[in-house]
């Protein structure tokens, strides 16, 4: 591990402990000027550079490197310096000696149960599925438990043996020099990864992970109401716990397919309906499609675009079962096209009734308002 092949600063750059500032910037320029990866072909002249770098970082910062004389590598921890030579793995820093010093320690313990991984699963709906809601079966490919060497990684007739280098417990004893004193630091056994266990003969199914992956078959019951975005939570449905402990969730998160013509917001749906002119200026009764089947509605004579009549109720069913939204309608008057000879001589007709002016019988309508306003140009 790096941590334990970690030279003296003081070393690395070759100079005394009582160098000058100096001396220090001209031995740091000439050893990285020597190990430059640009110059130096060597296959250790990277991590030469790095570690003179690191060196200097500290050595040449007055703080640093009084911390540094007092308390060896384990001051970069405490005081968030250091030359980045070095992750958090190779070097535990002050959390683990308290760990050590008031007795705990369970914190990196790779024998504790820990909770398996949450999943999360997308799955679309159709616009009338989100509303009414739907049940469904899903595959998730997911790490199960391998069946041929019951989890233990070993080949059929084999069993996993002791690692000879953690004598089983997955952990190794460290040294460290902190403020406290020289002090052992325990760390994850990196040649059993922490297992206590080596195995010598690995299984031919799961090639020693213990685990494979298969498709996991899941019922899904997705309520009425549910909106894009939101998600569904399949408690213990997740990937499986580690050491006997509880298996993580699955998040089911939904996307609804839009509809060519309803629109949906929260528990309310909207919607356009189309008219001819003939009918907003007469009036008549229309059918208008809603989630619930076709429902009635009177259009009084004189209607304009825009204006909206609400069907209670006919919206979408609350998800946490608060009733139902309603329907929005709104009116659109569609200006005819494609008129026959006799359709158009109507309309003239009817143009010259009307004095070339459009017919609103209310007062302070659209059109007098936009009248009065261009009356002065
Ligand atoms: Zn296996
Ligand atoms: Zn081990």
């Amino acid at each position: 591990m790096a941590f334990m092949s970690k030279r003296d600063y003081y070393e690395v750059l070759g100079i005394n402990k009582d160098a000058t500032p100096e001396e220090i910037k001209k031995t740091y320029r000439r050893l990285a000027r020597k190990y430059h990866p640009d110059v130096n072909k060597e296959p250790d002249a990277a991590d030469k550079f790095k570690e003179v770098k690191e060196a200097y970082e500290v050595l040449s910062d007055e703080q640093k490197r009084a911390q540094y004389d007092r308390f060896g590598h384990a001051a970069s921890q405490g005081q968030g310096f250091g030359g980045g030579g070095f992750g958090a793995e190779d070097f535990g820093g002050f959390g683990d000696i308290f760990d050590m010093f008031f007795g705990g320690g369970g914190r990196r313990d790779p024998n504790a149960p820990r909770q398996g991984n949450d999943l999360q699963y997308t799955m679309t709906l159709d616009f009338e599925e989100a509303i009414f809601g739907k049940e469904t079966d899903i595959s998730i490919p997911s790490e199960e438990k391998c069946d041929t060497c019951k989890g233990s990684g070993a080949k059929a007739g084999t069993k996993p043996e002791t690692c000879r280098h953690c004598h089983g417990s997955g952990q190794l004893n460290m040294e460290q020099n902190t403020p406290f004193g020289r002090v052992v630091n325990k760390r994850v056994c990196h040649h059993c990864s922490g297992s206590g266990k080596e195995i010598k003969e690995k299984c031919t199914t799961c090639h020693g992970k213990g685990t494979v992956k298969k498709q996991k078959k899941i019922h899904i019951k997705i309520p009425a109401g549910i909106d894009n975005g939101q998600q569904i939570r399949v408690a213990g449905k997740g990937e499986p716990g580690v050491n006997g402990g509880p298996a993580g969730d699955l998040y089911v998160v939904v996307q609804v397919r839009p509809h060519e013509f309803f629109q949906r917001d929260g528990d309310d749906i909207f919607c356009d309906m189309p008219i001819t002119f003939a009918q907003a200026a007469l009036g008549d009764e229309i059918e208008v499609p809603t989630v619930h089947g076709k429902v009635k509605l009177k259009i009084p004579a004189g209607i304009q675009t825009g204006k909206t009549f609400r069907l209670r109720g006919k919206g979408v069913p609350n998800v946490r079962g608060y009733g139902h939204g309603d329907q929005n309608v709104r009116i659109r008057v569609i200006t005819p096209t494609n008129l026959t000879e006799r359709q158009k001589e109507l309309i003239r007709e009817f143009n010259d009734l009307s004095g070339n002016e459009p017919t609103d019988e209310t007062e302070d309508s659209f059109f007098s308002r936009v009248k009065r306003a261009f009356k002065n140009d």
